[in-house]
């Protein structure tokens, strides 16, 4: 039997309409629009002006701090305008908006050889590609391979768990000796870390590709894994794979593991190997009410409106835009928002697939959140608690360790926003 872990639900995959369509190119949007800030940290200072030339993999934005990421552009142009502008979790962020130029100058990236680079080079080179974590995360890669503890085991990610998206499994199969490129890479600035590939086994091509390529390599494998939601997450995958366990409050490193998306693996690749800033990523359009459903190689800071547009609009009033997945993603009021490193999907979604949350009901105490909840928490109470504004309460129930995975609100046949909730007791805390 394949391995897996406690709790968790199985969920309908909708992953048909895309998983076997080859990631392609859109057209040149006319414009970026780059937030300053794309990952979990201290702000960057922008370093351009408004009239400046910038050029493919200019750097825009950094800071001194160690947890933070630079940003860069992806294409060329001229910035026309530095200012707040609405980002895909509806906060405001200082963006970088260049106007790109229709033609583009190809940009080449020569490789070096692993063999040859430090520590402290392979650090340096991740840090300033801006690479974070492209699973949603958007934790800065140089810090999480900088701990302060030994490690012993790199998991690379390719459960994608989420329903509808199927970016990383597309990159598994097209793009499998670059994540290997950077396997290596992660071992190496780890101190000969062993490898890990999880992967879902409905992923079974993917898988079959992976195990060729790792047949000669030493001290990796891969290890299939059962189909079930989050089997992704940091701490279910942990467990799935070598059997540890996570504390509750403690990072992966408190078990000797680093977890990498495998889209991250990639990006740790051509930033070490190549010096390429990380300025594009495999993004899945999907959904019912998208005309032009596939993956698609998109540059960071590309509107949301222009992806749609770009690949025939959308079939039918829809009644949802998310980005991201159906669990964990964000549902949009602003097409214009952009697409940043860590959005991995755009789903266009019609009526008889949204939950509508206009009218939930009180808790029923059906049980149901808190017989799935992967963290083993009491959702209910939770709940309950924040709608009540006794956010004190909701964190001694454990809002705080709540990873947001949407399993609560999924089963909750009162189809109460628990994720709304557990995020309110959050901000309060803050
Ligand atoms: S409480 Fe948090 S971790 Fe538990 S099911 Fe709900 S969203 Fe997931
Ligand atoms: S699933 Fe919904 S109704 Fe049932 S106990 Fe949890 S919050 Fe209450």
């Amino acid at each position: 039997m394949a391995k897996t872990f406690a709790a968790g639900i199985e969920i309908p995959h909708y992953k048909e309409q895309t998983e076997e369509l080859p990631v392609r190119e859109l057209p040149l949007p006319h414009e970026l629009i780059i937030p300053l800030r794309q990952h979990i940290g201290a702000p960057n200072r922008r370093l351009v002006s408004v009239g400046e030339r910038v050029k493919a993999g200019q750097i825009l934005g950094q800071s001194d701090a160690f947890v933070s990421a630079p940003v860069h552009t992806g294409l060329s142009g001229t910035v026309r305008e530095i200012g707040m502008r609405q980002t895909l979790t509806g906060v405001q962020e200082e963006c970088v908006v260049i106007d790109v130029d229709p033609v583009q100058e190809p940009v080449s990236w020569p490789e070096e050889s692993l063999e040859e680079l430090s520590r402290e080079t392979i650090l340096e080179r991740i840090k300033n590609a801006g690479v974070v974590g492209m699973g949603g995360a958007a934790f800065p890669t140089h810090v999480k391979v900088n701990p302060t503890v030994p490690i012993d085991t790199v998991i690379l990610n390719g459960c994608e768990c989420e329903p509808f998206l199927t970016c990383d499994h597309r990159l598994m199969l097209e793009a499998g000796e670059e994540i290997l490129a950077g396997a290596r890479v992660l071992s190496k600035v780890l101190g000969g870390a062993r490898v890990i590939f999880g992967v879902e086994e409905n992923k079974a091509d993917a898988i079959e590709k992976l195990s060729a390529l790792l047949e000669k390599e030493k001290g990796m494998e891969i290890v299939p894994l059962a189909v079930k939601y989050p089997q992704g997450a940091e701490k279910q995958l942990i467990y799935a794979t070598t059997g540890r366990v996570v504390p509750t409050g403690k990072l992966p490193s408190e078990v000797g593991v680093v977890v990498q998306n495998v889209a991250t693996a990639q990006a740790v690749a051509d930033a070490v190997l190549k010096q390429k800033p990380l300025t594009e990523r495999i993004v899945t359009l999907t959904g019912p009410a998208a005309a032009g459903p596939g993956n698609y190689r998109v540059h960071v800071g590309t509107p949301v409106s222009h992806i749609i547009a770009a690949t025939g609009g959308l079939k039918e009033e829809a009644a949802k835009i998310v980005v991201g997945g159906p669990m964990t993603g964000w549902a949009q009021s602003d097409l214009s928002a952009p697409v940043v490193k860590g959005s991995g999907g755009i789903l266009a979604l019609t009526a008889e697939i949204t939950l509508t949350r206009e009218e939930y009901l009180p808790c029923v105490r059906c049980g149901k959140c808190v017989e799935h909840c992967p963290m083993f928490l009491y959702p209910n109470y939770i709940g309950i608690y924040s709608e009540r504004g006794r956010h004190d309460l909701a964190r001694e129930w454990g809002a705080a360790n709540c990873f947001e995975c949407g399993i609560c609100a999924y089963v909750c046949p009162a189809k109460r926003p628990m994720i709304d909730f557990v995020r309110a007791s959050k901000r309060a805390a803050t």
